[in-house]
């Protein structure tokens, strides 16, 4: 299991990988879970919590978003655990309707699937409904929870995603960006690519040095900072030639 430690000694466990990432942090007295992954991978996921034999119960559980591949599994892991469930205010209406629209492709195969996608929708891409505690409509400090720990609004993959910023040295980022490709971190989908180059720039702002993304490896600050200058020259490209 891929595990990293913070300065103060804030531990993060990947607790899911394959198809899509699960971490848990651990700050040696409360436990906190970012995402679930999809319904079949929870045995695995399960199976991971067990192995760490944690003292404490998760007494927090935050959403990324609320992609069904990130939240299928929430409401199972909300009775058992009885932890509060942060995730973003724009994701409210989705929730009550248990499922959360697919972006679009930013590559034309990915169009294509979403465009299906969309067809079969909910039936294949919903989750079960669940109760959220904790709605996030600004960018958020976790202080009275005695926790060093930031949930910033990060969308463009889609309106509702946040990161979790931990001690301003690592930040799990969901899908805003991607670790799966060697020469890119851009998301095969995305609802708006340059509301999500800005949030990119909005993690450059922090202090953090690496990044855990929602799917796939760990993406490192100088591959993000290149990456954000590229997209930057590719815009200014556009703009000019639309001129
Ligand atoms: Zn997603």
């Amino acid at each position: 299991m891929n595990s990293w430690k913070t300065k103060q000694g804030y531990e993060i466990f990947q607790i899911l990988s394959g198809r899509s990432n699960s971490y848990l942090i651990s700050t040696g007295t409360q436990n906190i879970l970012i995402d679930t992954g999809k319904k079949s991978a929870y045995r695995k996921l399960k199976q991971n919590i067990e192995l760490l034999k944690l003292t404490n119960k998760i007494s927090f559980l935050i959403l990324t978003h609320t992609h069904y591949d990130h939240c299928q599994n929430v409401n199972v892991i909300k009775d058992q655990e009885n932890c509060k469930v942060f995730v973003s205010l724009k994701a409210k209406e989705s929730i009550e309707n248990g499922y959360t629209v697919l972006p679009k492709g930013t590559m034309i195969i990915p169009k294509l699937i979403s465009k299906i996608g969309r067809m079969i929708a909910k039936k294949r891409f919903g989750y079960k409904t669940f109760m959220p505690d904790i709605f996030i409509n600004k960018d958020v400090d976790l202080n009275d929870y005695h926790l060093d720990i930031k949930l910033i609004e990060t969308s463009g993959h889609s309106a509702d995603s946040i990161s979790v910023i931990i001690d301003n040295e690592i930040a799990v980022v969901g899908d805003a960006m991607f670790g799966v490709f060697k020469n890119s971190i851009m998301p095969p989908f995305a609802d708006n690519t340059e509301e999500m180059i800005k949030s990119w720039e909005k993690l450059l702002n922090t202090e953090c040095s690496l990044f855990l993304p929602g799917h796939g490896s760990e993406i490192r600050r100088e591959f993000l900072q290149k990456e954000f200058i590229k997209m930057q020259n590719y815009g200014t490209c556009f703009k000019a030639i639309l001129k």
